[in-house]
C-alpha cells in the first residue's frame, strides 16, 4: 500500500477547541488513517487555545496580506497532532468561541475569517509550503467548504478534493456582493459552483465542486437526498449520485476508555462490571439524586437544540414518574430549554438533577453512571454520545434517524431471542412514541438477565475508528486512482 497524504482543513479540533463531535472526529481520524499508511497533516485557525498549545512551530507559508491583516501558515506540534495554523490575529485572536462573539453572537466577519482558512488551505493544496505535496485535500463542514472553490477556480493541478459533511444544517450563507471581496471570480456564482439561492453558499459551493462528498452515516447520506432531511440541498445531493458515501463516525477509545478514565469514580471494563455500580452512586451524589441503587438512571450528555429532540423529554416527565426513574442531565444551548430542565428538576428533589453548561468531566461521569442515556434526536448525522454510552455500559434509547439508526441495534423480540440488541430505538420521533420506548425500557429493566445482555452486547461492539479509517482510506485511494485514470469514476 502506497503511503498517501491527506490535508485536512477544519474549524475546530479535539483537545485544543471544541463545540461539537466535528472536532472530535478532527481530532481522533489522524491516528487511525495512520495506521491505514494515510499521513494526515491538519490545518486549523490559529485561535488563542491554539497558538497556546503550540509546541514547535515553523514557517510554512511566508506573512501574506489575507483580508485586511497580515496572515502566515505555521508548521506545528501541538497537542500530539501535526497541524498547520493559520496565524492571522485580526481574524482569530479575540475572546469568545471559534465561531461566536462572548455575547453568543456570530462573528460578523465569518465569511472572511473562514474563506482565509479556505484560502490557506487552497495554497497549501497547490504547494505553498514547501516539502508538502497533498494527494488529498478533504475538508470539514462549512467553515472549510471554500477549499474547493478556489482550487476550481485555480489554473494549476490540484489534489483530489473531498468534503465531509458533520451537519447539513449549518451551511455558512452569505450576501451575493461578498463575491468580489472574498476573492471569487465571476463565474464562481453559478448554479454548478457557489451560488445558492441568490447568495453564496460556503457548503454548496464544496457539494458542487468537491470530487467526493461524504457525511458520517450510510443513513443520514440517504437521509439528506430527500427534501426532509436535505435543506435545501437535496437535489444537489441526489444529482451527484455515487459521490456521496456515508462512512460512520468512532470514538477514541483512549479518550473514551472506562477502564482507565481518570474523570470516572471507578474505571470498569466488561471482566470488573462489578465496579460500574460506584460511578451509580457518585452521578446519584453528585446530581442530589436519592441514593438508590435499584432507581433506573437516566442520563442526557447533549447540546440543548431542537435537533436534539430534548424538549420530547420534557414532554414525558409524567412517563418518568410513573416508571420510577431518575434522570441526570448535562446540556446547554437554548435558554427555554435550559430553564425546563432546571424547572423539572426543581419540582423533583431527588428524581432529577440538571447541570447547565459545557463540562467534560462530568459528560464522562454520566456515561460511566447512567444506566441508559437518552437521545431523541430529530436528525442525526452520526452522533457520538451513543457510541461513547456503548462503551460505557449505558443503554441507548434513540431515535431511529441518521447515525443513530446504524450503531443501535434495537432490542426488538427477534433480537432479544438471538441474543442480539444494544438498545433501544424509536420512530417516528414524537413524544408519544418516547414515552412508549421509556416504558419499553423500564420493562427491560425489570429483567436482570436480559439487561445484563444487552450491556454485555453494546460493551462488547467496536466504536473504534479502525473500521471507519480504512473506509476513509479506501475512499482517498479510490479517487488518487480515478483521478490518475483521468478522471474515470469506479464504483467499488
Ligand atoms: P453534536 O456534534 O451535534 O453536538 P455529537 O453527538 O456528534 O453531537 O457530539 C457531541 C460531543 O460533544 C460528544 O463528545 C459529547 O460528549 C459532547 N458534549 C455535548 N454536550 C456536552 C456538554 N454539555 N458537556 C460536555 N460535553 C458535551
Amino acid at each position: 500500500m502506497s503511503n498517501l497524504t491527506v490535508l485536512a482543513v477544519v474549524s475546530e479540533i479535539f483537545p485544543l477547541v471544541k463545540t461539537g463531535g466535528l472536532a472530535d472526529v478532527a481530532g481522533a481520524l489522524p491516528a487511525a488513517l495512520a495506521a491505514e499508511d494515510v499521513e494526515v497533516v491538519t490545518l486549523v485557525p490559529g485561535y488563542p487555545a491554539v497558538m497556546k498549545a503550540i509546541e514547535r512551530a515553523e514557517t510554512a507559508i511566508a506573512p501574506y496580506e489575507s483580508f485586511g491583516g497580515h496572515a502566515r501558515v505555521l508548521r506545528a506540534d501541538a497537542g500530539g497532532l501535526d497541524l498547520f495554523v493559520l496565524d492571522a490575529p485580526h481574524l482569530f485572536t479575540r475572546a469568545g468561541g471559534p465561531y461566536t462573539a462572548p455575547d453568543g453572537t456570530d462573528w460578523p466577519d465569518n465569511p472572511f475569517r473562514f474563506a482565509a482558512l479556505s484560502q490557506a488551505g487552497a495554497a497549501l493544496s497547490l504547494g505553498g509550503a514547501p516539502g508538502f505535496s497533498p494527494d488529498i485535500v478533504h475538508a470539514h463542514d462549512w467553515q472549510a467548504g471554500l477549499t474547493a472553490a478556489y482550487l476550481e477556480h485555480d489554473p494549476r493541478a490540484r489534489p483530489g478534493t473531498v468534503i465531509t459533511i458533520h451537519n447539513l444544517a449549518f451551511q455558512g450563507q452569505y450576501p451575493a456582493g461578498l463575491l468580489g471581496p472574498l476573492g471569487l471570480p465571476d463565474a464562481a456564482f453559478a448554479i454548478d459552483g457557489v451560488e445558492y439561492y441568490g447568495m453564496i453558499g460556503f457548503l454548496k459551493g464544496a457539494l458542487a465542486y468537491s470530487d467526493r462528498i461524504t457525511t458520517v452515516s450510510p443513513t443520514y447520506a440517504a437521509e439528506i437526498r430527500t427534501p426532509d432531511y436535505g435543506m435545501g440541498l437535496d437535489g444537489l445531493l441526489r444529482a451527484r449520485g455515487m459521490a456521496v458515501n456515508g462512512i460512520l463516525n468512532g470514538i477514541d477509545e483512549s479518550v473514551w476508555d472506562p477502564a482507565a478514565d481518570a474523570m470516572i469514580e471507578e474505571p470498569f471494563s466488561l471482566a470488573t462490571l462489578a465496579n460500574r455500580p460506584a460511578n451509580k452512586a457518585f452521578l446519584q451524589r453528585e446530581f442530589g439524586l436519592d441514593p438508590d441503587p435499584g432507581a433506573l438512571l437516566l442520563g442526557v450528555v447533549s447540546r440543548l437544540s431542537w435537533q436534539k429532540g430534548q424538549d420530547l423529554l420534557i414532554a414525558n416527565l409524567d412517563v418518568l414518574d410513573r416508571i420510577g426513574a431518575q434522570l441526570a442531565i448535562l446540556g446547554a444551548g437554548e435558554p427555554a430549554l435550559e430553564q425546563a430542565f432546571l424547572d423539572a428538576a426543581a419540582a423533583r428533589p431527588g428524581r432529577i438533577g440538571a447541570r447547565i453548561g459545557y463540562d467534560e468531566p462530568i459528560a464522562h461521569q454520566i456515561q460511566a453512571g447512567a444506566d441508559a442515556l437518552v437521545i431523541p434526536s430529530r436528525f442525526e448525522p452520526c452522533g457520538l454520545t451513543q457510541l461513547c454510552a456503548l462503551r460505557y455500559g449505558a443503554l441507548p434509547v434513540v431515535a431511529r434517524v441518521g447515525g443513530l439508526a446504524d450503531t443501535i441495534v434495537d432490542a426488538n423480540p427477534m433480537a432479544l431471542a438471538a441474543g442480539l440488541g444494544t438498545g433501544l430505538q424509536f420512530s417516528p420521533v414524537t413524544a408519544e412514541m418516547l414515552g412508549a420506548t421509556l416504558e419499553r425500557l423500564a420493562r427491560l429493566w425489570a429483567e436482570p438477565d436480559v439487561w445484563d445482555q444487552l450491556i454485555e452486547n453494546g460493551m462488547s461492539t467496536d466504536v473504534s475508528w479502525r473500521r471507519p479509517a480504512a473506509a476513509y482510506a479506501k475512499l482517498f485511494r479510490d479517487l488518487v486512482a480515478e483521478r490518475r485514470r483521468g478522471g474515470k469514476p469506479s464504483i467499488t
